[in-house]
């Protein structure tokens, strides 16, 4: 059973009359191809064979982004104007467990205390360092004629939190309706212009070098193309807010840094909608593999990191045992995520 979010914001499904109700949209259209979705293809084909047309997930992976999920909606309400009890109420309601709760493997040092502490030194750190407003509109300025379905973050005052809100659009992509979906993390307005925020948690430390990853993002380009098209702002560029989330992140004698922000990198329009332009090709390429009904393997520097590195490196024969033991079949059902 869900439980009830903590009062600061409420969630609004809102759907268009085209398809009046979630049973209805999902019906008619394709609505989970995101920035997520299409970075597994992108990664690797193999990769998307596993994580979109099997579902797989590593069993331990779970943890992990259930933490990243606690994290990101504490965050949210910090940036909603909520209090410090308000958010930590809301993390440990997105987190679901205990205080005694422990796992094992590589993420074993994820709990609730943990990540209680990790955002208390979160809220030192933005409290001396943010330099911004989160960007908050009115539900009578969004123009919500190409959007098909959302789930609305929705203040007190009925002001639309832009961040962690959910929505399901159209753009047209040479000609076609391409439905492509995003949950961007934070717009906010920065020295007279508007950009997006974008958390990042991880296990490893924060440098440039991880950051540079995000430079040429259709993940945050695609979110920045998104808020503009609802709500007609221009969107310059994306930030990346890091939190490290490894081991050592709240020992006190920790040297590095325990959170880093990265950006702006400043994004054209063109490129805004060339990110989109990307994802609309990634899914035709989904297509492809699946009518050749073969993915190949990139086998590239990324397999280091890859989820699914335990599975390629198995004779394909003996793979579908271990798909069995060591990954979990998810439903990637958009509004759910
Ligand atoms: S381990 Fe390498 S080849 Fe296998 S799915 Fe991952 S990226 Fe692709």
């Amino acid at each position: 059973m869900t439980k009830p979010m903590a009062s600061m914001v409420k969630e609004i499904e809102y759907f268009s009359s085209r398809y009046p109700t979630r049973e209805a949209l999902e019906a008619a259209r394709e609505i989970n191809w995101d920035a997520t979705t299409a970075g597994q293809l992108a990664r690797c084909p193999r990769n998307g064979q596993y994580a979109i047309r099997y579902g797989l997930r590593p069993k331990e992976e779970a943890i992990y982004l259930n933490a990243g999920n606690a994290l990101h909606a504490a965050l949210n309400y910090y940036y909603s104007g909520a209090d410090g009890d308000l958010c930590l109420e809301e993390l440990r309601r997105i987190w679901g467990k205990g205080y005694d709760y422990r796992s094992n493997g590589k993420y074993g040092h994820l709990h609730l205390g943990f990540l209680e502490v990790v955002f208390k030194n979160y809220m030192d750190y933005a409290r001396k360092r943010d330099t911004f407003k989160p960007l908050i509109v009115k539900m009578e300025d969004l123009d919500l004629t190409r959007v098909l379905g959302a789930v609305w973050r929705v203040a007190e005052d009925g002001s639309v939190i832009l961040g962690e809100s959910k929505v399901i659009m159209e753009f047209t992509v040479n000609g076609e309706d391409f439905v492509y979906s995003g949950k961007p993390d934070l717009p906010i307005e920065m020295g007279g212009a508007v950009y997006l925020m974008d958390h990042k948690s991880t296990n490893g430390y924060l440098s440039g070098w991880y950051f540079d990853q995000y430079r040429f993002s259709n993940q945050l380009r695609g979110y920045c193309a998104i808020v503009s098209s609802i709500t007609h702002l221009r969107l310059n560029g994306a930030l990346i807010n890091g939190l490290y989330i490894g081991e050592r992140a709240i020992l006190t004698e920790f040297k590095g840094d325990r959170f880093g922000r990265y950006g702006p990198m400043l994004f054209d329009p063109s490129q805004l909608s060339e990110a989109i332009k990307n994802q609309y090709y990634w899914r035709k390429a989904l297509d492809y593999f699946e009518q050749t009904g073969y993915y190949p393997q990139h086998t590239g520097r990324d397999c280091v990191s890859c989820p699914f590195a335990t599975l390629c490196a198995l004779p394909p024969s003996i793979r579908d045992l271990t798909i069995r033991t060591d990954y979990d079949a998810v439903d990637r059902s958009f509004l759910d995520l």
